[in-house]
């Protein structure tokens, strides 16, 4: 079984950002050689998410509005992790999208249903953060 691990890095401009992976993923699995088996992607940071839906801008404002229903960055002191740090709705709107992907691989390709595209979900960016992409298989 062939085994391969990358990791991918990303600076957001703004505190939160939706970013289209899915060409770097490919990319991945291309240099990663595996005609079958599965690829992992997942954030390596507790504010940020990794997640698969419609490359399409309105829903990704639609996101930003729910997620700010449920977890509103402000008042910042409506927060008991909050103090130190300001990333507590960070945190939250981290758990709502989640931390990583599993996807088939199949005939060397990422074995996606319609429309599903992966990205990467910043929550308190402007700072480096990583995400790992690990492939297995044949
Ligand atoms: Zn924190």
């Amino acid at each position: 079984m062939k085994s391969f691990r990358k990791e991918l890095t990303f600076q957001t401009p703004s505190r939160r950002a939706f970013v289209n992976i899915t060409p770097q993923i490919e990319s991945a699995l291309l240099a990663a050689r595996v005609q079958e088996g599965l690829c992992l992607v997942n954030a390596m940071h507790i504010t940020a998410s990794v997640f698969i839906n419609d490359n399409e801008s309105g829903l990704h404002a639609d996101f930003e509005t729910w997620l700010e229903k449920l977890a509103p960055e402000k008042p910042h002191n409506q927060y008991r992790h909050n103090g130190a740090e300001d990333n507590a709705d960070a945190h939250l709107k981290r758990t709502l999208m989640g931390r990583e992907v599993v996807v088939a691989i199949t005939e060397g390709k990422l074995d996606f249903g319609p429309w599903e595209q992966i990205f990467y979900g910043e929550f308190d960016g402007r700072r480096t953060k990583r995400v790992l992409v690990k492939i297995i298989g044949e």
